[in-house]
């Protein structure tokens, strides 16, 4: 199956940071392939800027290390002739006229903050103050997007004060997911589950992001964040916002976003003992790579993993828990949502077919697909037996290349802001609910001087965090890679 590409109109894209890791593992990779795709004109202009004095010569060299190697080169050779470099240091005036020579008031200018976050207000008024907003500009802010409540209604206000919300791209790559969008298809393009998608028929949802790296490379950044700040703020209440919300009227940025921000709102407040963290351990005999280890920190009480229970207390759910957990160095690198529906009412079959739930499961990655575990007879003489059997569905096996011809999160993502589509990005306000939530659960391991519990690398993280489910008689789908 081959995806449709639809041309936008030529751009300018500014990327602060455009030396950076993110710009060079990400941004320009995803814009060089959407470029190869034909979506990205060859007018388009696409500039790097950051302190270091590089010309535009030694600015292509450093983009070409980082594009796929086995491209065309005329293909690579174009791509870059797209590309230019300013020197510009955020924090001072010179730069921004020459940057501003660059861009052409007819077309949309997008300027993407891939710098640290204290940059993020700064630059907003600079580009302000030098002139280089307008109604066509729109800025792209990566995550992320504050520290807390408090930090994160200060960068909103920073931003509005030069932007309207109409024009603030807020980054949350999860959303730019082929299959995090095929959520709301699934749910929201078949009859078949929407009757089913409430708390008289749902027993429980399972929402497990893991990985299996640890946090090597963002040791700094990482343990002033924690799983909580880093994954569950962000990414795993995005993914319970698109389980969990009502259908909106139309799939417009608004109607949709307005949807999810009824979601966190209406969660409850966690319990501390509906609440696990961990922190791994060490997997080699040196013992220097467990988290405190890695982070220079004997003493760290960042948690690495978060598991708890939540309530959306709404008509829907009500009665219906969210179990979320998320965490580093765990046995797979796994991001999977598991409906559990509720067992028959009666069981017809006798005690000894034993009880049998439906579980939808929507893997995000890897091998992304949807898999519903349906209960039939056990094959063959000797009584009414039952098993559960896998009806699975790889996307990439159902669609063959054209799941891959997809793109990911970032190309996506991209063209979306070029298009002016804001539906995949989070608004101030859902920013500002979602740390709402966070806030106080944090604020209670702080005032409780609480020590995340140590697991072993490799493992499904602590033992605690069975424990959560095992009270409420559940238990949690395996971590599978
Ligand atoms: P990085 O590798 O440290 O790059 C930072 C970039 O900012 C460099 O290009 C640097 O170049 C430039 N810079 C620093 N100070 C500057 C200043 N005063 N004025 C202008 N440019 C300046 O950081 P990164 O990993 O790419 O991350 C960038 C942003 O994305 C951060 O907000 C991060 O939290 C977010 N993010 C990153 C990742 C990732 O995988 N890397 C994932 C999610 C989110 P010079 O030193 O030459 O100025």
């Amino acid at each position: 199956m081959v995806s449709r590409v639809i041309p936008v109109d030529p751009f300018d894209l500014v990327i602060f940071g455009g030396t950076g890791d993110l710009a060079k593992r990400k941004i320009l990779p995803a814009l060089f392939r959407r470029f190869c795709a034909g979506q990205i004109p060859r007018e388009a202009r696409i500039i790097g800027v950051a302190r270091s004095e590089l010309t535009d010569a030694d600015y292509r060299d450093l983009i070409a290390k980082t594009l796929d190697g086995t491209s065309d080169k005329s293909q690579i050779d174009a791509f870059l002739n797209c590309v230019r470099y300013v020197p510009i240091d955020a924090h001072r005036t010179d730069g921004w006229a020459r940057l501003n020579d660059f861009l052409s008031p007819e077309r949309v200018r997008a300027f993407y903050f891939s710098v640290a976050p204290h940059l993020f207000g700064e630059l907003a008024q600079r580009l302000h103050d030098h002139g280089l907003a307008n109604d066509l500009t729109r800025i792209v802010v990566e995550k992320p997007f504050g520290h807390d409540l408090e930090s994160a209604n200060a960068l909103n206000a920073a931003l509005a004060a030069h932007f309207d919300e109409s024009q603030i791209y807020r980054i949350d790559h999860y959303l730019g997911k082929e299959t995090v969008q095929n959520l709301m298809a699934v749910r929201f393009g078949n009859m078949l589950f929407e009757p089913l998608w409430n708390s008289q028929y749902v027993d429980h949802i399972q929402i497990t992001v893991a990985e299996t790296i640890g946090v090597a490379g963002r040791e700094a950044y990482y343990d002033y964040a924690g799983a909580m700040r880093d994954m569950v703020q962000n990414h795993l209440m995005q993914l319970l916002c698109l389980i969990a919300m009502e259908p909106p009227a139309k799939f417009d940025p608004d109607a949709v976003r307005d949807e999810k921000l009824k979601v966190i709102r209406a969660l409850d407040p966690v319990e501390p003992y509906h609440i696990v963290r961990g922190q791994y351990e060490a997997a080699n005999e040196d013992m220097q790579d467990g988290y405190r280890a890695q982070v220079g920190k004997p003493r760290s009480t960042t948690e690495s993993y978060v598991a708890l229970k939540c309530h959306v207390s709404n008509w829907r759910w009500a009665g219906t828990p969210f179990y979320l957990r998320t965490g580093k160095r765990l046995v797979a690198r796994s991001s999977v949502i598991n409906v559990v529906f509720k067992n028959t009412p009666h069981a017809i079959f006798g005690p000894e077919a034993g009880r049998h739930a439906n579980v939808l499961s929507i893997r995000l990655q890897p091998d992304e697909g949807i898999t519903l575990k349906v209960t039939i007879k056990e094959p063959g003489p000797g009584g009414m037996r039952l098993i559960d059997v896998p009806l699975d569905m790889s996307f990439a096996e159902a669609l063959g290349s054209g799941a891959n011809e997809a793109g990911d999160a970032y190309e996506r993502l991209i063209m979306d802001v070029i298009r002016g589509n804001q539906t995949l990005f989070m608004r101030g306000d859902e920013v500002k609910a979602a740390w709402g939530w966070t806030d106080p659960v944090i604020a209670g391991w702080q005032a409780r001087g609480e020590v995340p519990k140590p697991y072993a690398s490799g493992s499904i993280g602590p033992g605690d965090a069975d424990e959560l489910m095992r009270r409420d008689g559940r238990r949690w789908q395996g971590i599978k890679p």
